[in-house]
């Protein structure tokens, strides 16, 4: 397997896949978006609110925030020695207290105060709800470790995808210049330059076949590479997506050698 990064930052990872089965491409994606663990608020303790929105609703909303996540410090809460009571090592609290002190107030994500410093919202900016002058919300909320298999909110990517890369060739000798491909290209992969067509950034196609049914002279031909897979990953910035994606990798690693120890018959304690 050949991987070749080609565009990287803090929310997406893009790059290309070479000489690996669809099948192998499709694991990894399904690991991304439901295995790999990343915090979310799970439970929450009301004291106080009398906010227009019922405490369900808050609990609902506070759980999709995505958190920062410390995978190399927190443990998930079924494999805590703590045996799922609570503890510094498989949780973390996030507590919240607002009253309006205006006509009408909007309580946002950075109102949330974290008691780890690595474990806050990703955005500040999130609307948790509105209030009126003197209402009031006080809670304090749990966040744990967990996968997207058991709660979309866990998922650490807001988008996972692959395609094959798209091949698109030109037959010079057969184009007569028309431009009907450069006008008719969503992606604007054609250029018209000197008298002549140049193709840029092939990768965006979307294999439309737009310019191939427009082209009169039939000068265009598209389809795709079988064994080269374009992946992105967008993260929604509770982890890195280049750590989504190792992640993922050792995930799918042990899949593979409990796979291997049970078609042996042996177990990795045995040997
Ligand atoms: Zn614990």
């Amino acid at each position: 397997m050949k991987i070749k990064e080609t565009f990287i930052n803090d929310s997406i990872l893009r790059f290309t896949l070479e000489g690996v089965d669809v099948a192998v491409a499709n694991a990894l994606r399904r690991i991304m978006t439901s295995e790999v663990p990343t915090m979310a608020i799970d439970e929450i303790y009301v004291a106080e609110n009398t906010t227009p929105l019922f405490d369900e609703v808050i609990a609902h909303r506070l759980g999709l925030i995505p958190l920062k996540t410390d995978l190399d410090s927190y443990v998930p809460k079924d494999k805590c020695s703590c045996e799922g009571v609570g503890c510094s090592r498989c949780q973390v609290i996030l507590s919240l207290d607002k009253k309006a002190e205006s006509d009408v107030e909007t309580i946002y994500s950075d109102a949330l105060k974290s008691d780890d410093s690595k474990v806050t919202p990703v955005s500040p900016n999130i609307p948790i709800t509105k209030m009126i002058r003197g209402q009031r919300l006080t809670l304090e909320a749990y966040a744990r470790l967990g996968t997207g298999k058991e709660h979309a909110k866990w998922e650490p990517v807001s988008a996972c995808f692959y395609k094959y890369k798209p091949l698109v060739e030109l037959d010079t000798v057969k184009c007569n210049l028309c431009g009907v491909c450069v006008s008719e290209c969503p992606k604007n992969i054609f250029k018209i330059e000197k008298n002549k067509i140049t193709l840029e950034n092939t990768d965006t196609c979307i294999l439309c076949l737009e310019c191939v049914n427009k082209c009169k002279p039939n000068a265009i031909h598209v389809s795709y590479d079988k064994n080269n897979l374009l992946f992105t990953i967008e993260s929604t910035g509770s982890l890195p997506p280049e750590r989504i994606f190792l992640e993922a990798l050792k995930i799918f690693d042990d899949k593979l050698s409990e796979l291997k120890s049970i078609i042996t018959g042996k177990s990795e304690v045995d040997k």
